[in-house]
């Protein structure tokens, strides 16, 4: 086998890799996955880590499930790669737009398949914008997304997230892409309860319709929670205020449940748990656990009737939408989440012992808020509880954090100062308690 310095070598001479700063990687020389298995993944020293992150927020069923490899591998036996354009298509991508449109919302009974989460998102912005045209009403082009939103790295994809980083490199966002606050009530709400703030947060969107006037305002696109921005939760009267300003002018809904598709809040899709009714459902990662890459859109009845019907050709698809194999990974994917009652698990038993034993972190001097849901959190490293003022970011307070983690056998990662977690669904009890317990040390250390 290659030894790790020979690795790290040709991976800082080949490899740019994503989100990496490679003059730091060269240096630091990477981290070298080599297996995984249920929650946890081994590098290539032999050292244990407790996969905190699954994976990046999409292993849901947990590493090594031989069942997926045997669906994947019997599919690439009969049909390795067959389209789904030109009036073709094959029997796995049929049957799986059937088992999401079973599982997704009841108005919800169509979906367009993609490769990946950005893929996804950039479908949506060629449809919306289609429906409407459709429709009669071609002026209403407009997205609006939120600031710090994370909806991919395509050039669309980045346009509707709101990371200011990525759209400095690229000269982004394209336009009629526009913006609006973040629902991040304890950065940006101190002042007010996270009631009061939730509505001011919401109603930033009708200020933005109005100012754009609704006849040009297509939809607007949000995370369920801001996963990459740091697991944000909006308040509780956040999307019930969303809910009756979309209402009021027409403007569709584009929920990205990218990450919180296929069980991470304890239901299905997050749509349910927000109790919303989306006009389109992005979903990626969760949708095969990773295992292969797969995305896709889900369509409402309103907006499928008309593309159906009234598009003639809709000119837009991928090489890979509906890939044979990537179906069939997740069509055992889902039976798997079906068969040992993964998502109802999460919702009455995991996410209730996990949220409660995260709580018990608030009480470290280092940490000035804990939240989440299901199983999905966000810990909040400060250097005054009180006053929620963060140390220097300078510091890399986060990053120290999250390499101390590291140290003790587990991945969590740091956006800023803020830790994230968003275990495999298949997590115990007692893997909660060694994930908090290590955590714990991680917080020690670094403080
Ligand atoms: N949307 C959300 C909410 C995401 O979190 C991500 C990825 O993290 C994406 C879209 C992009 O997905 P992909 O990386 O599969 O393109």
């Amino acid at each position: 086998m290659t030894d790790l310095k020979t690795l790290q070598r040709d991976d800082a001479a080949h490899f740019i890799h994503p989100f990496t700063d490679s003059k730091t990687l060269a240096e630091k020389g990477t981290r070298v996955i080599e297996r995984a298995d249920g929650i946890y993944l081994w590098d290539i020293q032999g050292n244990k880590l407790l996969d905190g992150m699954a994976g990046l927020w999409c292993v849901n069923v947990g590493y090594g499930r031989q069942s997926i490899v045997d669906a994947v591998s019997k599919q690439m036996q009969q049909l390795p790669y067959y389209n789904s354009f030109f009036q073709c298509t094959h029997p796995p991508a049929i049957t799986l737009a059937k088992t999401i449109a079973d599982l997704a919302p009841a108005h919800m009974n169509t979906v367009f398949f993609t490769g990946s989460g950005s893929e996804s998102n950039d479908t949506n912005l060629r449809m919306v914008r289609r429906y409407w045209d459709l429709k009669g009403q071609p002026n209403k082009k407009t997205i609006i997304s939120r600031e710090n939103a994370y909806h991919g790295s395509t050039v669309a994809g980045a346009s509707l997230g709101g990371m200011s980083g990525m759209h400095e490199q690229g000269d982004l966002p394209i336009p009629k892409i526009v913006h609006i606050a973040q629902p991040y009530w304890y950065q940006e709400g101190a002042d007010l309860s996270p009631e009061e703030f939730g509505l001011k947060a919401a109603r930033s969107l009708e200020e933005k319709i109005l100012e754009l006037g609704e006849d040009n305002v297509a939809a607007f696109i949000a995370e369920p929670f801001q996963g990459a921005g740091g697991v944000i939760i909006p308040p509780s009267t956040y999307w019930p205020e969303i809910k009756r300003i979309l209402a009021k002018y027409d403007v569709l809904l584009i929920l990205d449940e990218v990450i919180s598709g296929f069980g991470r809040t304890g239901c299905w899709f997050a749509a349910e748990y927000f109790d919303l009714q989306p006009d389109l459902i992005s979903i990626a990662k969760g949708m095969t656990s990773g295992y292969i890459p797969m995305g896709g859109v889900i369509i409402a009845d309103r907006v499928a009737d008309v593309i159906k019907q009234q598009c003639g050709e809709f000119t837009h698809g991928y090489t890979y939408s509906g890939h044979p194999a990537a179906a069939a990974a997740a069509l055992e994917n889902i039976n798997i989440l079906k068969q040992e009652k993964i998502v109802e698990q999460v919702a009455n038993e995991i996410a209730p012992y996990f949220q409660q034993r995260l709580r018990t972190l608030a009480e470290h001097p280092l940490v000035g808020e804990v939240r989440g849901i299901g199983l999905v959190a966000a810990i909040e490293l400060v250097q005054d509880k009180a006053t929620r003022a963060r140390y220097n970011s300078d510091l890399g307070v986060g990053t120290w954090c999250r390499d101390f983690c590291i140290q003790h056998g587990l991945v969590m990662r740091s956006v800023g100062d803020t830790m994230i977690i968003s275990p495999p669904l298949v997590i115990t009890k007692t893997q909660v308690d060694e994930l908090i317990d290590k955590a714990l040390l991680a917080l020690n250390d670094t403080y």
